[in-house]
């Protein structure tokens, strides 16, 4: 709701809870957000259980525009996270849960072909400035703490991390790899100030042998990466085994857990298969386990499914895991158009969002190409705040078709400015406009160059108002003007 400049919501509290007119968000370093002092469990569950509204709570309230006490019974009840440790002192915080505006994820990272401190800093601010809600560090190649450092130091959103990843770089192969390792690991990422972790805990060792009859396989690198193990070493998922350590430093910093969708569906076909479900099912008996130590945790879900089968995984995703968040990968809709796979796949975004998905890990042109660029990450964050913003108007959230609704008005009335103002992406809708009619007198022109002035329907209808003696411009709803800002709200997304 913070990137609708349609809303405005009431004035967001200060994070210091005894200073309400200090500035949003930014506290000083080595100032704890929370009440933490003396606080075994310091996560927002653990307050939110003990009826506590924490500025954390309060500050997610006044950006979603409703009222605190929704946000801790939402969040008591598991059905909404706040991904915010304790150690993320730049964070604004947000909410991830039904009960809230849609909200998509932007995956940055280097590789181990390609890697630079500068680029991936370059890739968050991209993805923070066209309105991602949240950040994933995925990277894979040299320098992965520098380079997360530095993105947990820049970072106003809520940033998740793959342990496993860097757990790796511990061993020369994945077979060397153990338990102490990557809670070695989890440690000091935790410390460090990560948010989420994506923890592919739930797929066992008898899951592997399901997957065996797909045609791609396991495309989850955490998931392919557990199966190896297992089968090396012909033992249970030690991350399964060992879940409650994982808990215990989770629920010390409280960073929040991703529960990793390891088998997800690498495409139609694979889709919605015995492997996929059977891990579900193991997704569902550990978000029970966190709960029980008061650590948040969200379910990833899939990949690639044909659309009439998203609404059915997103409901038996809320049964399985009793309504935990569901933070969904897409999903594509069709596999046959790599180079447009951030199209393919907002295309099941918005159905996963309408069906109750809380958040939607977005998908760029690049995706199974190569590693996405500067342009890669703009295109793939506007599409996915479609589709998130056209779940919210299909849910009726307050706010959201308003600012569908004062664009139109804007589109009609031939108010250029205000047009491109409101617009989700301002810089490519003026310079669509301007490449054909860059005079600044067609600013009020009434027409454009796709109709050019003889065919504008929208002049021609203004012309058979003003001969009936109807209005020419219909007036505003109530609600409409219920949210209307009270001055020009910022253009858009974040500095
Ligand atoms: S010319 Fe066509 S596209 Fe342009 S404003 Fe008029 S109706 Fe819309």
């Amino acid at each position: 709701m913070r990137d609708n400049p349609f809303f405005s919501p009431p004035a967001v509290p200060s994070l210091e809870a005894d200073d309400a007119v200090a500035p949003p968000a930014m506290v000083p370093p080595g100032v704890s957000r929370v009440p933490s002092a003396g606080v075994a469990t310091p996560t927002q569950l653990h307050f939110a259980r003990s009826g506590v509204i924490t500025p954390e709570m309060a500050y997610v309230a006044a950006v979603e525009g409703c009222d605190p006490a929704l946000v801790r019974s939402e969040v008591a009840a598991g059905r909404a996270i706040i991904p915010a440790n304790i150690h993320h002192l730049r964070l604004q915080p947000m909410v991830i849960g039904k009960a809230f505006c849609c909200k998509i994820n932007a995956n940055i990272g280097n590789s181990a072909l390609r890697s630079d401190r500068g680029v991936e800093l370059e890739k968050l601010h991209t993805a923070v400035h066209h309105g991602s809600d949240t950040v994933m560090d995925l990277s894979t190649g040299a320098d992965i703490h520098a380079i997360r450092q530095g993105i947990i130091d820049h970072s106003p959103v809520p940033i998740g991390t793959v342990p496993i990843y860097e757990a790796l770089e511990l061993v020369p192969k994945v077979e060397d790899l153990t338990i102490d390792h990557y809670l070695e690991v989890l440690e000091r990422q935790a410390a460090q100030g990560v948010d989420y972790f994506t923890i592919h805990a739930g797929v066992l060792a008898e899951h592997v042998p399901l997957t065996t009859h797909r045609i791609t396989g396991i495309v989850s690198r955490g998931g392919a990466i557990m199966a190896q193990w297992m089968t090396h070493h012909q033992e249970q998922n030690p991350l399964y085994t060992h879940f409650d350590e994982i808990l215990e430093v989770c629920a010390r910093h409280d960073a929040s857990i991703s529960l990793g969708d390891g088998l997800r569906p690498g495409c139609l076909a694979d889709a919605s298969d015995a492997a996929q479900f059977a891990e579900l099912d193991t997704l569902g008996e550990l978000t029970l386990r966190c709960w029980h130590r008061e650590v948040q945790v969200m379910i990833e879900g899939p990949g690639h499914v044909p659309f009439d089968q998203i609404a059915m995984n997103v409901q038996r995703q809320q049964e399985v895991c009793r309504e935990a968040p569901f933070y969904v990968l897409g999903p594509l809709v069709t596999d046959v158009a790599p180079g447009y796979d951030h199209i393919t796949s907002c295309i099941g975004a918005t159905m996963a969002g309408f069906a109750g998905a809380a958040m939607l890990c977005y998908v760029t042109p690049k995706e199974h190409l190569g590693l996405p660029d500067l342009e890669d990450v703009k295109q793939g964050v506007i599409a996915y705040r479609i589709a998130a913003h056209a779940a919210d108007v299909a849910l009726h959230r307050p706010g959201a078709r308003e600012w569908d609704d004062a664009l139109s008005r804007a589109r009609f009335a031939f108010d250029w400015e205000e047009q491109f103002r409101l617009a989700m992406d301002p810089q490519t809708a003026r310079a669509f406009h301007d490449a054909s009619l860059p005079a600044e007198g067609y600013k009020s022109a009434k027409f454009c160059s796709m109709c050019g002035p003889k065919f504008c329907s929208m002049r021609i209808t203004q012309d058979v108002r003003r001969i009936a003696g109807a209005p020419l411009i219909s007036p505003a709803l109530p609600s409409e003007q219920a949210h209307a800002p009270a001055q020009t709200p910022p253009v858009n997304g974040r500095a």
